[in-house]
């Protein structure tokens, strides 16, 4: 079963405020587009996702993986259409979730309410019924009430049967409130399915902070440890977060033996309960015979984005009583900021040594620890 998510994103929100458009504004560290396409990312029954953009924004996403993107038109309708053509056209899928980007709390359980109800209807989408009493008004004044009975609050993913919903667009004349009521104009029946009062649509400038509020709420926060100990051997250098250090030794080990990228590298597969370098790069395959260790590192923090998670800081400390780390501490600092596209004040290394105590009191080799904190909201 194909189901793909197809993501709204080509609106330019000027009512939430700010200097650019609510999806590409901050939400705890991450855009609000970002926060949005990683649920649907890591929602296991999702096998693709389209991006509807606007296009001044294309450059915004360049850096976007995993997701097809198209430009939008000028209405919300044009731009859901044009997301339907390209998939239809690229690979059309079984089911299609059309879902505003400005919705970043949608949660796994809700998308599988949606997904479980087009088992029986062509379209689906999640509401809450209205529990507050309802009011007319007039320049400040109460002029009258509203029976509430049968009325509901409409949010997305608002998901069909592909096909039944790309000729709804496809007839579809005018305007629409949204895809619901395109379906119901060309006679397809929408099943309710409960809403979730926390998928709130970020729209005005407030919204910012109840959303950042709320995802605290369910803030999923890891710590990982990592310590590795290599051995010197002849040679003239030492390969330490990336960068090349002079010694009167090298590092003995299967790859570059760059000791402190290893620490850090298994406590991000620590921070996911994912092993170590070993179980992913196995020391018995010939390939990562010499390999620079940044391709370890790399694997490590891709797994953690595929998992939804953002790296808060890390912290490595080097443990030697040669060579001095600290003329090159801010290189590698730099180096691993590169590499893990984290900003240099989240990132410590420093070194000390163990008073020539023991194996690195010996100088017979050099150890490392790091320590690293993710968050998944
Ligand atoms: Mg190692």
């Amino acid at each position: 079963m194909k189901i793909t998510a197809l993501i709204v994103a080509a609106g330019r929100g000027t009512r939430a405020g700010g200097n650019f458009a609510k999806q590409w504004q901050d939400l705890n560290g991450r855009s609000v587009l970002e926060t949005t396409l990683a649920v649907f990312q890591n929602h296991p029954k999702i096998t693709s996702l389209q991006l509807v953009l606007h296009s001044d924004d294309l450059a915004r996403a360049q850096h976007l993986q995993g997701v097809s993107i198209n430009t939008g038109g000028t209405t919300r309708n044009e731009s859901v259409c044009a997301g339907l053509e390209a998939l239809a056209e690229n690979y059309p899928p079984d089911l299609v979730l059309i879902h505003d980007v400005a919705r970043p709390l949608v949660t796994n359980v809700l998308i599988d309410r949606v997904i479980a109800a087009l088992e029986n209807h062509k379209g689906a989408a999640p509401a809450l019924a209205v529990s507050d009493a309802l009011w007319l008004g007039d320049q400040g004044l109460v002029t009258g009430t509203q029976d509430r009975g049968g009325l509901y609050r409409a949010q997305t993913p608002q998901g069909f049967h592909f096909g039944a919903i790309l000729d709804a667009h496809r007839t579809h004349k005018g305007q629409a409130a949204d895809d619901v009521e395109v379906a119901r104009g060309a006679g397809i029946d929408v099943a309710m399915v409960e809403g979730d009062e926390a998928n709130l649509k970020i729209t005005l400038p407030g919204d910012f902070a109840r959303a950042a509020k709320l995802q605290d709420q369910n803030m999923d926060i890891r710590t990982g440890s990592g310590y590795d100990v290599h051995a010197f051997c002849p040679g003239d250098h030492v390969v330490l977060c990336g960068i090349k250090v002079p010694h009167d030794a090298a590092l003995l080990g299967h790859s570059d033996a760059d000791v402190a990228m290893h620490a850090l590298t298994d406590a991000i597969y620590g921070a996911l309960a994912e092993g170590d370098i070993g179980r992913h790069f196995p020391p018995s395959d010939p390939q990562w015979k010499g390999a620079a260790s940044d391709i370890f590192l790399r694997h490590a923090v891709n797994l953690s984005r595929k998992k939804g998670f953002i790296i808060s800081n890390i912290d490595v400390t080097i443990i030697c009583e040669a060579p001095k780390i600290g003329p090159h501490a801010d290189a590698m600092r730099a180096r691993l900021g590169d590499i893990i596209e984290l900003d240099l004040d989240r990132i410590s290394v420093k070194a000390t040594t163990s008073e020539r105590l023991g194996f690195t009191g010996r100088k017979e080799g050099i150890a490392a620890m790091a320590t690293i904190t993710m968050l998944k909201s």
